[in-house]
């Protein structure tokens, strides 16, 4: 019997991500317990006191100890220079204890991220965010995947959007999330065919009316409203917004719910995915590294 989705006023499939996190959760536990709990450890590095970096560091490690992980926190000032940085990462890169590195992003200003993510050895890079794991996803090679980007592509999967053949439109290109949204929805066994929508595309909605995926990344509050969405598409929301409002996405989920196939609520959507892909990259490292029974 093929499963009945939870639907949306509106009719479409709501995407859930806070549901497909807790079983993915729930599935590392199981895995980490089934092989006699070796030590999985996650390492997080917090630069500053900016409160929502501090927010999502706190629910990266209440999630990995539910996941059966341990975690490592490194927390250093908002006047730590440089060099204190890349010493705190650098430890955390030469300590076989420790699986997966994440640093939180951004640094604050006057720091150089690159300088710092360079210091992540490729097993590490668990957020796939340093440019031999970005270079090894480009090339197909085995790597860490971003884990935004993953997370989307999580979602589709479990909720049965089918992306061989399909359209797809990304609207973002960064480094983080849209650039390697595009190299995932078009990669072999896959095989959407993506268009990298950005801020100088000229008649942004009617591309993405084309569209039979939309993943929105682009951090303008409810950017995508029912007229980019041909009727039955899937809407897939990554942007946050800090406005008057509280926090808002990229999409206007109460107009597009109407006219989507499915769609994914914000919050509950890609935020807990992201945390999810994290966690299965923290197991795939500990792998990799020969700290994990294959
Ligand atoms: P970014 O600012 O680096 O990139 C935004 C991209 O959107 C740029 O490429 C820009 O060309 C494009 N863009 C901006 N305005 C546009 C417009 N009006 N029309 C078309 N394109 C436009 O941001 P990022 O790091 O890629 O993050 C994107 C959003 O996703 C942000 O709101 C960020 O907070 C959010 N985010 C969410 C998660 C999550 O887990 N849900 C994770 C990472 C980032």
């Amino acid at each position: 019997m093929t499963e009945q989705f939870e639907l949306t006023a509106g009719g479409a499939v709501l995407m859930n991500g806070n549901r497909l996190r807790d079983e993915i959760v729930a599935e590392l536990n199981a895995e980490i317990t089934a092989a006699g709990g070796p030590a999985v450890c996650l390492a997080t590095v917090l630069v500053g006191d900016d409160k929502p970096s501090r927010i999502y560091v706190r629910n990266k490690q209440r999630k990995a100890a539910e996941a059966a992980m341990e975690s490592r926190h490194v927390e250093l000032g908002a006047d730590a220079s440089q060099s204190e940085v890349e010493e705190a990462v650098g430890g955390l890169a030469a300590d076989p204890g420790v699986h997966g590195i994440l640093v939180q992003l951004p640094l604050p200003e006057g720091l150089d991220p690159d300088t710092v993510l360079e210091l992540i050895p490729p097993e590490k890079d668990v957020d796939g965010l340093t440019p031999r794991s970005m270079g090894r996803l480009v090339r197909g090679q085995r790597g860490h995947v971003p884990c935004t980007p993953l997370g989307v592509m999580r979602l589709l999967d479990r909720y049965g959007v089918a992306t061989s053949g399909s359209r797809a439109v990304v609207i973002g290109r960064s480094t983080l999330v849209g650039l390697p949204q595009v190299l995932l929805l078009g990669r072999k066994g896959v095989d959407a065919t993506p268009t990298l929508a950005h801020s100088r595309t000229p008649e942004l909605q009617e591309v993405c009316r084309q569209a039979d995926i939309i993943v929105a990344a682009a951090g303008m509050a409810r950017l995508v409203t029912a007229d980019f969405v041909r009727p039955g598409a899937a809407v897939i929301d990554v942007g946050i917004s800090r406005t008057t409002d509280g926090i808002v996405g990229d999409v206007d989920f109460e107009a597009v719910q109407e006219v989507a196939g499915a769609v994914t609520p914000m919050p509950g959507g890609t935020g807990p995915m992201t945390i999810a892909c994290l966690l299965q990259n923290t197991l795939a490292a500990a792998r990799m590294l020969g700290a994990f029974p294959d």
